[in-house]
Formats: structure tokens, C-alpha cells, sequence
């Protein structure tokens, strides 16, 4: 099913053809130009994430967040003009997902969009725990123990591993995990990266040089060990 936006934006110049890249790229997209048509429309079709002007002509696009966030976690990104570093702080203190400034290109929009409907919605039900080999990982607790042995990890340790657990068996892409541990507006050198998986690996490996649970995959990215290959090698 195609993932469902509502754009809310007054600015025909900008909605237009931002809602014509969305539809290109597979999303369906509804174009409101007024705080109480995006109420009306959030209400009536439950979108599955709202693109939000901050400056609307019967209202501010942050008392919009704030209307749908009493009822939903549905993904809030903010449109914001330039220079309007205020808002931003705002906009994610209100409970949006992410913002951009405008002018943006639909390209780093649709980007950002992917990444945050990937990462799903949040409050969306327990998340499953995940054991592999001796690694048991509970998302909810935020826990992690190896061999029954509480493992301590820092916040990016922990989302690393876990997309890593959960995607177990597949070369996990180096864009794909600096997009779903960091955030979508990276861009540039992976070396935290590198450094991140080293630090995992000593928490985490009985030899870290010779990794048996998360193996490099040269010039792609990260694998990790799927849990019928973890019981066979014992
Ligand atoms: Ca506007």
C-alpha cells in the first residue's frame, strides 16, 4: 500500500510540486492549505505522516502538532522558512520527528520521509526482544545481555546493534545504518560508524579482531550473525 502524506502548506509554489515528487515516488499525497482543512483531513484519513507549515493564513502550524499529538504518534515533519531557528526547537520540542528548512530539495525530503516511516511510529505496541547466540536485546527495557550478563551500551551502541539483530542475516548498508542510528540529515564521512561497530564488538565479542556475531562486509556494510548460524557454530 502506498504510504499516505498529508502536506500541509498555503504555498501553491511549494505544495505543488512537492506533492507531484511525492506521488512519483510512491507515496499518495493530499495537499490542505489551512490549519482547520489539515485537522479536518488529519481526522478524517489518519495519515501515515504529515508534512506541517509553520506559517498557515488561519493559524500556526505548531498548534496543528500539538492538536494531533493529544491523539496521535502519527510522524510530524515541520516546514520551516529560513532563519526561523526558533521554530525548529519548537517544532521538535512540540513532538514533530523532524523539520526542514526551506527552500529544501523533494529529493532530501523524500529521503528524510523514508527513514522515518522505516523507523515506524513510536508508542506503536511493545517491541519484540530479539536473542541471537548468547545476545539477548529487549527494546522496550532498552537492555542488552550477553550469556545472561547485563551488557552496558551507550544510546547509539544500542540502536546499532539493535537494527543490526532485527535485519540478522542481511548485509545491513552503511547508508542505511547512519540513516536509522544517526539521522536522516547526515551526510558526508562514516567513521563514527566504524568506531561504533569497534566499540559493540568488544562489549560483545569473546574476540573482538576475529568477530563472530557482527562481520564487516567489505565496502557494503555490517552483518550479523543469523540465529541458525549462531546455534550451529555453538
Ligand atoms: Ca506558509
Amino acid at each position: 500500500m502506498r504510504p499516505r502524506i498529508l502536506l500541509v502548506e498555503d504555498e501553491s509554489a511549494i505544495s505543488e510540486p512537492l506533492a507531484a515528487g511525492l506521488e512519483r515516488e510512491g507515496f499518495d499525497a493530499e495537499v490542505v492549505a489551512t490549519a482547520e482543512a489539515a485537522l479536518a483531513a488529519y481526522g478524517a484519513r489518519e495519515p501515515d505522516l504529515v508534512l506541517l507549515d509553520i506559517m498557515l493564513p488561519d493559524g500556526d502550524g505548531r498548534d496543528v502538532a500539538r492538536e494531533i499529538r493529544r491523539s496521535s504518534d502519527v510522524p510530524i515533519v515541520m516546514l520551516t522558512a529560513r532563519g526561523e531557528e526558533v521554530d525548529r526547537v519548537v517544532g521538535l520540542e512540540l513532538g514533530a520527528d523532524d523539520y526542514v528548512v526551506k527552500p529544501f530539495s523533494a529529493r532530501e525530503l523524500v529521503a528524510r520521509i523514508r527513514a522515518i516511516l522505516r523507523r515506524g511510529r513510536a508508542g506503536g505496541g511493545r517491541a519484540k526482544p530479539v536473542t541471537i547466540g548468547e545476545i539477548h536485546i529487549d527494546p522496550d527495557a532498552r537492555s542488552v545481555t550477553r550469556a545472561g550478563e547485563p551488557v552496558e551500551l551507550a544510546a547509539k551502541e544500542f540502536d546499532l546493534l539493535l537494527h543490526l539483530m532485527r535485519n540478522a542475516g542481511r548485509v545491513v548498508r552503511r547508508e542505511e545504518l547512519m540513516d536509522e542510528v544517526w539521522d536522516p540529515h547526515w551526510f558526508g564521512p562514516t567513521k563514527t560508524l566504524d568506531v561504533h561497530i569497534s566499540w559493540l564488538r568488544k562489549k560483545l565479542e569473546a574476540d573482538p579482531s576475529d568477530p563472530r556475531y557482527i562481520t564487516t562486509v567489505r565496502g557494503v556494510g555490517f552483518r550479523f550473525i543469523p540465529a541458525e548460524e549462531a546455534s550451529a557454530a555453538g
